[in-house]
């Protein structure tokens, strides 16, 4: 995008209920900062719902927009997971950093091996390698007694897997905090996805019945 429009893009974070709540600043790419004018946020334990004031931990964002008048919105359940930076941002702003932006949802977070898992962590890191395509496939099942994740990816025509399991397996590892059972494809042939919710499958529940 930014080679066709000649421009800096920028992310942002909002939703249709609040508004827009947070901003990134030059300082790419660092996190994102709330528009603490605006709004005031506040994040909760994803199981206890206790706040959590601490930077790096990861919860679930309730958010307060201090200026609406027709529609007010006051603790509102965003189910953004978010965590907040510990560190100031160098571009000199004084608004708190959430750290690498909204990194899941709390409706799909899921507890695999004692571990928080995010859909949306796994959906990051494989899309951040050239060498694989945009699709793929995230199963948890539990075939004994301990859970086992699938990942399945896709590889770009002329890519072999040496090039990318590698950085892959360590990406996963270092941003989730789980190992993998990495498959690949060839490009085109996993199922196409319109919502990526269907991307994770969570076969635990259904073999319990
Ligand atoms: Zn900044």
């Amino acid at each position: 995008m930014e080679e066709a429009f000649g421009a800096k893009a920028y992310d942002h974070s909002g939703a249709t209920e609040i508004g827009a709540w947070s901003y990134e600043c030059r300082h790419q790419p660092f996190g994102m900062h709330v528009n603490e004018a605006m709004f005031l946020v506040e994040i909760e334990d994803l199981e206890t719902g206790e706040p959590i004031t601490e930077p790096g931990k990861k919860g679930k964002m309730v958010i307060t927009a201090l200026d609406r008048m027709a529609q007010p919105c006051i603790r509102f359940d965003s189910k953004d997971v978010i965590q907040w930076d510990p560190d100031p941002c160098v571009c000199g702003r004084t608004f708190r950093v959430i750290k690498g932006g909204v990194i899941g949802r709390a409706d799909d977070m899921t507890k695999v091996k004692g571990v928080l898992l995010s859909p949306a962590a796994v959906e990051a890191v494989v899309r951040s390698f050239d060498g694989l395509g945009d699709e793929y496939e995230l199963v948890v099942e539990r075939p004994g007694d301990v859970d086992h994740i699938t990942l399945k990816v896709e590889l770009q025509t002329g890519v072999d897997r040496s090039q990318v399991e590698p950085g892959l397996r360590d990406q996963l590892r270092l941003k989730t905090n789980l190992g993998y059972d990495i498959q690949f494809f060839e490009y085109g042939s996993l199922p196409r996805y319109k919502l990526k919710a269907r991307r994770f499958k969570d076969l635990r529940k259904q073999n319990k019945t």
